[in-house]
């Protein structure tokens, strides 16, 4: 099993990633929302941060599973 690392330099209009959860405006979703513009320019330079993204990483798969949002 590998770590799931996000991509610094991935395009953003890559449509495998597209967000169309723009219309709920529920705490996760924003989060969510917030925390990917952030990630995307966020490039983490101790274990720490690296392990702050693997985090994120794994809430943001979580809240894709989920049919609720
Ligand atoms: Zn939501």
């Amino acid at each position: 099993m590998s770590t799931k690392e996000y991509s610094v330099t991935v395009t953003p209009d890559s449509t495998e990633e597209q967000f169309t959860a723009s219309t709920c405006q529920c705490r996760e979703c924003t989060l969510m929302h917030l925390a990917q513009i952030e990630w995307d320019t966020f490039t983490p330079r101790t274990h720490l941060q690296r392990g702050m993204k693997e985090v994120v990483a794994r809430i943001e798969a979580r809240a894709k599973t989920a049919a609720s949002h």
